[in-house]
């Protein structure tokens, strides 16, 4: 039977490869002219597959959707990622933090294995191909030689969230379903309001073996200065709680600890050794060993002198969050296709042959190999989906 998968990322491309391997004849929609541009730009990252962590442990950071996407996860977890990367001749290995990654830290040769093999099982790439919805049962595509609508027997929706739309995924597909929780970026920078003086000096540099705490989160890691204000690991943890605070009209207000190694005590300590007639800035780098940036952060406010007052303000930095940075910028996007409009095989129930795969779903989780991981699991999970209704359906009906 024909199935129409549209987005070539890795959602898309999964189902096809479940699904074409099951004999369906099967041809993959993608507006850009060339296949998974975000998957190789996660590449440039060292392309972290999944994580390594036992599946109940990892099913637990997808929050609110984690008992949704337990079948999926629990169907094809990390295991089956690893084996299904090795078997592409992209051997994987497990990093110090837990993290797995392909030997090769990119995606072009696993991406090149991948699409010799969809094309060997037949499948079909139909490239500059624009999803517009549907013209009845159609669905309709703009396309560099004018509109072109088919009808296939189902159809897979994998067309990614509304991050870093540059590379094809922008969201443009919520004009043409119901239900969709409002796309809003996850695993972003947040908005700082530095002064000028910290700026000149200071954009762009590292800090390094931080903390970072807001509610009762903390999150060690390195972050970088930035024009805006922060990036990096440590904060994309944050961002998805620090963002539902500012959405909600609250303040929010992170804090900073620039001596996780230290405690208060033992800090104040060192600070209470330095000569008398050091400036402040020379006790903060002899006896704390700070750098530069770190120093300037802490002179963003006015700085005590006593080594006990001024401990507890190293170790805890008030920063004034002000926004955080937009989709275009975020790693991965929040909201989507909710889950209630979907039956337990990921159908639209308001349009059966239709299934929702990938990151369009109402899922986010942090940076760590679980974006993919679960991308993966959806493809599969809705070309299951797709494979059990083509058999329970009349054929003439079989109508997404
Ligand atoms: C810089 C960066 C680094 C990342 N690093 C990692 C990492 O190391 N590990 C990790 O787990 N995750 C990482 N991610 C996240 C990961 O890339 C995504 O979660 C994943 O690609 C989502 O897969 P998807 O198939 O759902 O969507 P996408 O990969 O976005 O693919 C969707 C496809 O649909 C196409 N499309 C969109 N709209 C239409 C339309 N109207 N018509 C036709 N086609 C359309 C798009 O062009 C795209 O090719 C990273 C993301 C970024 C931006």
């Amino acid at each position: 039977m024909s199935v129409a998968i549209i987005g070539a990322g890795p959602a898309g491309l999964m189902a096809a490869e479940i699904l074409s391997g099951e004999g369906h004849a099967v041809t993959v929609y993608e507006r850009m002219p060339t296949p998974a541009r975000r998957f190789l730009m996660a590449g440039v990252g060292g392309l972290n597959l999944t994580h390594s962590e036992r599946v109940d442990s990892l099913i637990t950071r997808y929050r609110e959707a984690a008992d949704t996407l337990r079948p999926a996860l629990e169907a094809f977890g990390p295991q089956a990622m690893c084996d299904w990367a090795d078997g592409l001749g992209a051997e994987t290995f497990i990093g110090s933090s837990g993290r797995v990654f392909p030997k090769a830290m990119k995606a072009s040769p696993l991406l090149r294995a991948w699409l010799m093999r969809l094309e060997g099982q037949g499948v079909r790439l139909a490239l500059r191909h624009d999803w517009r919805g549907w013209d009845g049962d159609a669905l309709i595509f703009d396309t560099p030689d004018g509109p072109r609508q088919i009808t296939p027997d189902a159809a897979v929706l994998a067309m990614g969230g509304a991050s870093w739309p540059k590379l094809g995924s922008d969201g443009s597909w919520t004009a043409h379903l119901p239900d969709i929780a409002p796309l809003r970026p996850s695993n972003c920078g947040i908005h700082i309001a530095w002064s000028a003086r910290l700026l000149d000096r200071f954009a762009g540099a590292p800090l390094k073996t931080i903390a970072l705490s807001f509610d009762d989160e903390t999150v060690q890691g390195e972050a970088i200065l930035t024009r805006d204000g922060l990036e990096g690991g440590a904060i994309y943890a944050l961002s998805p709680l620090i963002r539902d605070r500012l959405d909600a009209g609250d303040p929010a207000t992170l804090t900073l600890d620039l001596k996780p190694g230290l405690a208060v005590d033992a800090l104040a300590a060192r600070l209470a050794k330095a000569r008398k007639g050091d400036s402040l800035s020379n006790v903060l780098r002899k006896a704390a060993r700070f750098d530069p940036p770190a120093i300037a952060i802490l002179r963003e406010g006015d700085l005590p002198r006593d080594p006990g007052i001024l401990a507890a303000r190293i170790k805890a930095v008030p920063l004034n969050v002000t926004g955080v940075a937009g989709l275009e910028r975020a790693i991965s996007t929040a909201g989507g296709v909710c889950f209630e409009a979907l039956d337990a095989h990921m159908m639209l129930r308001a349009r059966p042959g239709t299934f929702i795969a990938g990151e369009m779903l109402d899922w986010e989780a942090p940076t760590g190999g679980y974006l993919l991981q679960a991308s993966f699991a959806t493809g599969v999970a809705a070309a299951h989906g797709v494979t059990a209704w083509l058999a329970t359906v009349n054929h003439d009906q079989a109508r997404p």
